[in-house]
């Protein structure tokens, strides 16, 4: 049963606007608000995003897998090597898709963003952009929510997709206090893929200086490119000066990335702490919830905090859509499934990525290689599991191709 009042999504990102086009798909009133203006969304500096399998494969079963294999790179395996170029190890994803998977793909944010706004705009989704969410109220029969501008929405449920620093969550449980990983980093986006396998991002480390970074393709003739490294959180650089740090802290890497890094102009370098949250079982109360980052930000390195969110944001639909939507409690019921749901499956993936994030950096040459050694024999042992798993795709209710509305 169809709700009589809208469900407000609390955020435009990849976690909001894939909600609000499973909703929009299931025949479900959705509203999104968002604080950016869509300009300042479209012209973002540009950085590149994997979508493994896991997540290409449902915004396929949203009828967006054509524009998204035109706008990307798939990826099959990825190369880890050291600082002068030599192979550390190779790990092969591709082959451990699961039956009807679409690829894992590479992909501009800023491509992504506009394939999702253009998909929820031919659905009819309002999205207001530049009209941040304040706060909420849950009423007998909704939430009513507060916009920064002083307005006021009446929704069915809110779904708070508003990344790390959720508005919404800190409704919810008040403040919550992030996880600063120790790490920061830099991206950008540069034309030209000369040297670069198809297909397989290649990752560098630095022993001595513990800077790591990559670089892949993403579609059409572009490449992107990352660096990280610990630093305290929040150190910013004299403002004019990113770009020449950025190229200082890639000499010790191959040209690959170093010439990438010094080619990036100085405006499309952009800088990340890395923060994610503790891990915490409450996602919502009532009619409201949250997907993304704003449930569960993990660390960046295996590439699945955007994934988690679409993931997030199908089966919250299909649960909504399973659900008795004529009452305040078959709402809240409704959310309820969706979150138990969700739980087993992003604790999984979130461990792996804190694993992965905090593992020791052994510091003797003779330690690094003897975890090298290990690290190639336990990929040769778990490669296929760990990849099967990883890329596992989300189970629904209703069957994609059975969506009111999916053609
Ligand atoms: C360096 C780096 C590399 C990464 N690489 C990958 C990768 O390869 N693959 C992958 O899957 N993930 C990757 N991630 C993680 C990924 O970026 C996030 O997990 C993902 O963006 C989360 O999406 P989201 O929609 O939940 O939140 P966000 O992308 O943060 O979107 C939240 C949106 O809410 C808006 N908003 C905030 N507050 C409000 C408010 N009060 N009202 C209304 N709107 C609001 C924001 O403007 C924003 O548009 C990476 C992260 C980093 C830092």
């Amino acid at each position: 049963m169809v709700p009589r009042r809208p469900i407000v999504v609390a955020g435009a990102g990849v976690g909001g606007l894939t909600t609000a086009l499973a909703l929009a798909r299931h025949g479900l009133p959705v509203e999104v608000y968002e604080r950016r203006t869509a300009d300042e969304i479209r012209n973002a500096p540009g950085s590149g995003l994997t979508l493994w399998s896991n997540a290409s494969t449902p915004l396929g079963w949203l009828g967006l897998g054509d524009r998204l294999l035109a706008a990307s790179d798939r990826v099959v395996a990825i190369h880890n090597f050291d600082s002068r170029g030599r192979l550390r190890f190779k790990m092969s994803s591709h082959p451990h898709l699961w039956p009807g998977a679409l690829p894992s793909l590479s992909i501009g944010r800023m491509d992504l963003a506009e394939i999702l706004m253009e998909a929820v705009r031919q659905r009819d989704v309002q999205v207001h952009y530049g009209r941040p969410v304040s706060d909420h109220e849950i009423t007998g029969d909704g939430v009513r929510v507060r916009l920064v501008d002083g307005d006021t929405v009446l929704g069915a449920a809110l779904v708070g997709a508003d990344g790390v620093r959720s508005t919404v969550l800190r409704e919810l449980r008040g403040e919550v206090p992030g996880v600063y990983l120790g790490r920061t980093t830099y991206r950008g986006v540069v034309p030209g893929t000369a040297g670069l396998v198809p297909e397989i991002p290649q990752l560098f480390h630095d022993d001595e200086t513990r800077i790591g970074g990559g670089v892949y393709r993403i579609g059409g003739d572009r490449s992107a490119w990352t660096l990280s490294w610990k630093a305290p959180a929040g150190e910013r650089e004299e403002p004019g000066t990113e770009h020449a740090h950025a190229v200082r802290l890639a000499r010790p890497l191959p040209a690959l990335l170093r010439d990438r890094v010094a080619a990036t102009p100085a405006e499309a370098v952009i800088r990340t702490d890395i923060w994610y949250h503790e891990w915490h079982e409450q996602w919502g109360e009532g009619p409201v919830t949250l997907v993304g980052d704003a449930a569960h930000a993990m660390p960046n390195d295996l590439g699945q905090g955007a994934c988690q969110a679409v993931e997030d944001a199908v089966v919250l639909a299909d649960a909504l859509a399973a659900g008795d939507l004529s009452s305040q409690a078959g709402v809240a019921a409704a959310l309820r499934v969706y979150e138990g749901r969700r739980y087993e499956r992003v604790k999984w993936v979130r461990q792996q990525s804190v694993q992965v994030a905090t593992a020791a950096e052994p510091r003797s040459a003779a330690a690094r290689w003897v975890m090298g050694h290990l690290t190639r024999v336990y990929l040769a042992m778990a490669e296929k599991k760990m990849w099967q798993e990883m890329q596992r795709l989300p189970e629904l209710t209703v069957h994609p191709d059975e969506v009111v509305g999916s053609r």
